[in-house]
């Protein structure tokens, strides 16, 4: 069986559509900074303003980055 490597496909795989998923969602976030929205974009909930302040990227509230670390 000459199956061994097969693990290394997908592993590219995954870290492809991780990367895509991960540059759509900065694409997310920019278009919403710009508007000067604070809204998340897993739930489009408002994002607080001490997290903002503490992390101006953030585009996620507290509880979806919590989710979204998890699963990482
Ligand atoms: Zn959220």
């Amino acid at each position: 069986m000459k199956a061994a490597r097969m693990p290394d496909v997908i592993d590219a795989a995954q870290e492809l559509e991780i990367r895509l998923r991960d540059r759509a969602v900065r694409s997310v976030c920019n278009r919403a900074a710009k508007s000067g929205r604070s809204i998340c974009v897993d739930c489009e909930g408002q994002i607080e303003a001490a997290r903002l302040v503490a992390m101006p990227s953030a585009c996620r509230c507290i509880e979806c980055q919590k989710t979204y670390e998890g699963n990482a």
